[in-house]
């Protein structure tokens, strides 16, 4: 699944080949995604002037003249900028035309995927309004960690996957920003001090930054804008590695259920 960093890297690929174009359609070729794909589209899009490319949480923010395009990745999506004469596969389900020639393509093998216009704000959306603050804002720090979570008894990792808490950490760096600031996951959230919570904040920013500059971690079918698989998951310290040693102390990595997510964790680094 695309995660934070993935969207991020696909939101800097598209932005240079997006802005400043004018779309002159959309090749609709499903009738749904996630949610059923708005009738009239392509004339609701025809004449629209991108002037930028945003993204909150894991939205892709297309915003144009008179509105915005917001677009979700799903389980399995991806969005190429294509020359429009390329034929398209099986999965490739929407084509927005753009006026050099090329298209913007959504490729979703599993549909669950979105791509929604709006004219209203974008932030006052159904789907973004509750949503937290993202990881890189300045409000998310030690002391927002710490407010939020007094007298929460939910495990301090599904606390940090919470959407509404911060939005955009996934299972996988919920897992590595833990094993960075040293906490186990399976501590209830509400008995974290600050000084740890601040360690906690600084670390998620640290790994979603790492992974965002290595082009997203590769994990299933994740493919970077160049097509090239990306190689954050070389440096994942607990992820993914159950049995192996703590690179750090050299205790075995163990894995465990937490909010019915894989949880993994070394039991030697992580008090
Ligand atoms: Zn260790």
């Amino acid at each position: 699944m695309p995660e934070l960093p993935e969207v991020e890297t696909t939101r800097r690929g598209l932005e240079p080949l997006l802005v400043g174009r004018t779309i002159i359609g959309a090749a609709v070729r499903v009738t749904r995604l996630r949610w059923p794909i708005e009738r009239g589209l392509d004339q609701r899009l025809a004449g629209r002037l991108i002037h930028s490319v945003g993204r909150r949480a894991k939205y892709l923010l297309v915003n144009c003249d008179h509105g915005t395009l917001i677009v979700h990745l799903g389980m399995s999506g991806n969005l190429r900028v294509v020359s429009a004469g390329v034929v398209p596969g099986r999965h490739d389900h929407i084509d927005i035309l753009l006026d050099d020639g090329r298209a913007l393509r959504f490729h979703d093998p599993r549909r669950f995927g979105a791509l929604l216009w709006t004219t209203d704000d974008p932030g006052e959306h159904p789907l973004l309004v509750e949503l937290g603050p993202e990881p890189f804002a300045a409000k998310m720090d030690g002391d927002y960690l710490y407010e939020r979570s007094r007298g929460r008894k939910v495990a301090v990792k599904p606390f940090l996957m919470d959407q509404k808490i911060v939005v955009g950490v996934g299972n996988i760096y919920a897992s590595e920003a833990l094993f960075r600031a040293g906490i186990s996951p399976g501590l209830p959230a509400g008995r974290i001090g600050r000084e740890r919570y601040a360690k906690l904040a600084a670390a998620v920013r640290d790994v979603l930054g790492e992974a965002i500059e290595a082009g997203g971690t590769t994990i299933r079918d994740f493919r970077g804008e160049g097509g090239r698989p990306g190689y954050f998951a070389r440096e994942l310290q607990v992820y993914g590695r159950e049995g192996e040693p703590c690179r750090r102390c050299g205790k075995k990595i163990r894995q465990r259920r937490l909010g019915q997510r894989s949880t993994y964790y070394c039991p030697g680094c992580q008090k």
